[in-house]
């Protein structure tokens, strides 16, 4: 498979070091007025530039001086910067995390336990922040071209919120990741019963130059969707209009590579249909995968070879 063409080149972050958070790269904006406590993080996976260019943008809007959020905590992080100092424009997929990836440590026993990662080392520094935050927008990008879409988590509750953001138009609902759970999973964000919320949105193909404008217009509308900018003041600056439409799409099954030799049977991208139950989409080995359902979406299908193991597609259906 042809690699993307690089259209993005990391910001700078190293102005946005140190903080008052007592945490690299953690910044709080305290209002001193009551309010929610909002959390919006990019590089959960270092090379997952769109998130780092966002906040960079923000922070040059004057966030943090000239403006500060109207209510409420606004917590604006940099997560995996060991990763993304690791950037390198030849090897762009090498920088996605150094130990582990950071977006499957978040369950209390592996947090808390006693396996130690450079990975882990900073979901601890970041946990107490994480676990403060009623409300989360982690950005993130995509490894294979596709439309921008929401990981919405387990629950409806975040699919609602995504309906209340706006954007984008395709709002997953999913099972979670088998291997770990996810900071946007962690906590109340997992529980029906509890107001606090997360969105992870995956803004477009890692390198490609839209998925910056997702990545800043998500942002926007997700600081004034919690009240922590002014109304105005976000709407001059958004630069995409809403999709006229936002779909649900529940994932009910992983499909797990046996060998390196899974592959597709035709080209596939992400969030394409396929119409009719029994067709064959993929092989590995002597093993034919076919749709079990009319419509069947894949979601995040991955181009790589996988190890045995590997997640190499979601399957999932519109609902509305
Ligand atoms: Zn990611």
């Amino acid at each position: 498979m042809s690699e993307a063409p690089i259209e993005l080149l990391p910001p700078d972050i190293s102005p946005y070091r140190h903080s008052a958070s007592g945490v690299d790269y953690v910044h709080v904006l305290d209002s001193g007025r009551p309010g929610p406590t909002v959390m919006v993080q990019a590089l959960t996976h270092g090379n997952e530039l769109c998130g780092a260019l966002a906040l960079d943008w923000l922070f040059q809007q004057g966030m943090g001086r000239s403006l500060q959020p109207l209510q409420g905590r606004l917590i604006l992080s940099f997560a995996n910067v060991a990763a993304f100092e690791r950037f390198d424009p030849a090897d762009p997929n090498a920088s996605r995390c150094v130990d582990e990836d950071l977006n499957r440590v978040w369950a209390d026993a592996v947090l808390f336990g006693p396996r130690d990662s450079l990975e882990l080392r900073r979901a601890r520094q970041l946990q107490p922040f994480v676990d403060a935050a009623d409300y989360l927008f982690d950005i993130h990008s995509m490894q294979d071209a596709c439309r921008p879409l929401m990981v919405c988590g387990l629950l409806d509750k975040g699919a609602d919120f995504a309906c209340r953001l706006g954007m984008p138009g395709d709002l997953l609902i999913d099972t979670g990741h088998p291997s770990g759970l996810r900071m946007r999973d962690r906590g109340g964000f997992g529980d029906p019963a509890s107001a606090r919320n997360a969105l992870l949105i995956e803004c477009g193909q890692h390198w490609e130059r839209s998925a910056v404008e997702v990545a800043i217009d998500g942002l926007l509308r997700f600081l004034r969707l919690t009240g922590m900018v002014d109304a105005a003041w976000a709407e001059a600056r958004l630069r995409l209009p809403l999709p006229a439409l936002q779909h649900r799409i529940r994932v009910n099954q992983a499909v797990t590579a046996l060998s390196s030799d899974f592959h597709f049977l035709f080209p596939v991208r992400g969030l394409d249909v396929i119409a009719r139950a029994g067709t064959p989409y993929a092989q590995d080995g002597e093993t034919i995968f076919s749709t079990e359902f009319d419509n069947t979406v894949l979601v995040m299908p991955s181009m790589k070879h996988g190890l045995p193991g590997n997640t190499m597609v979601r399957l999932g259906r519109f609902e509305s």
